[in-house]
């Protein structure tokens, strides 16, 4: 009896330690041959889930950089990073990069670290297609949407509160419903993305990216505090850059959306330490 309940015992810590490495153990680098990388799910042409598939620019370099760290996309993890969670979730050892539209910031630097940029872009502002709204200055007495935790709320507090009625949700998709439904005069954030959300299907016509950006926002690759890998990501952007394949991507990604990144800006300048 006492040595059948010590050989279960035995057996359950047996199967214990075969489900925590299957599984990555919860700590640590995760599977030695699988990586989880952290994205949007909710920003077509940047990061985006439809089912089991994941498409956008931040996909498809995130998607290059870990091929170049030899990982094959059936070895990558796609976890949903919304621009609140993101600092936490490499902290935490939840994921173990994020390509999610993240701008380098000295604040956030402060306890993650970054590769890149591997691309510029500029806060702007979407609105209905008639409204006359044409920089941060009209916004006054308006309602304005952006989302907690990213810069683009951020900007807004520091530089224009005063007279702006400003509500924080946890994604753009969702800011660009509630101008839909007629309650929101404008959606700020990094044109890119505001030129994705506007593109699709249901929104034809409505709205259109106002298209004077007023910040720089240098899109890296979050990691943890204290990584030693910016250099070798910082070396498979440039080459996807040098490739061809950087352009490519960014074409496919905003193709139909009347988007033209900043060429003064764009493709970055890389060098072989963290941003
Ligand atoms: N790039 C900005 C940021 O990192 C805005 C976009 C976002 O929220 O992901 O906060």
């Amino acid at each position: 009896m006492r040595k059948n309940r010590l050989g279960a015992v035995a057996a359950m810590a047996a199967v214990a330690a075969l489900a925590l490495t299957s599984c990555g153990g919860g700590s640590g680098e995760g599977d030695a041959d699988s990586i989880r990388i952290g994205i949007k799910f909710d920003q077509p042409g940047l990061g985006f889930k439809d089912g089991n598939n994941y498409t956008g620019f931040d996909v498809d370099v995130a998607k290059y950089v870990a091929n170049e760290l030899g990982y094959t996309e059936e070895n990558i993890e796609w976890i949903s990073a919304p621009s609140a969670n993101r600092e936490t979730m490499l902290q935490n050892d939840q994921v173990d990069m994020i390509f999610a539209t993240y701008s380098i910031t000295e604040e956030r630097n402060k306890v993650v670290d970054f590769a890149g940029p591997y691309f510029v872009a500029g806060q702007d502002l979407l609105v209905a297609t008639d409204s006359d709204i044409a920089s941060p200055e009209d916004l006054n007495g308006k309602n304005l949407c952006s989302v907690t935790g990213s810069t683009s709320a951020q900007k807004v507090k520091d530089n224009y509160a005063e007279n702006t009625n400003l509500q924080e949700l946890p994604g753009y998709a969702e800011c660009v419903t509630q101008m839909g439904g007629g309650t929101i005069d404008a959606v700020t954030t990094d044109d890119i993305i505001l030129a994705g959300l506007a593109a699709q299907p249901a929104y034809q016509g409505k709205f259109k990216v106002v298209g004077a950006p007023f910040s720089e926002e240098n899109y890296g690759v979050g990691l943890p505090d204290g990584t030693d890998k910016c250099g070798d990501i910082n070396a498979a952007i440039s080459k996807m850059i040098e490739s061809g394949a950087w352009d490519e991507a960014l074409t496919a990604n905003t193709e139909g959306t009347g988007y033209t990144p900043n060429s003064e800006t764009n493709p970055p300048e890389l060098s072989d330490t963290c941003a």
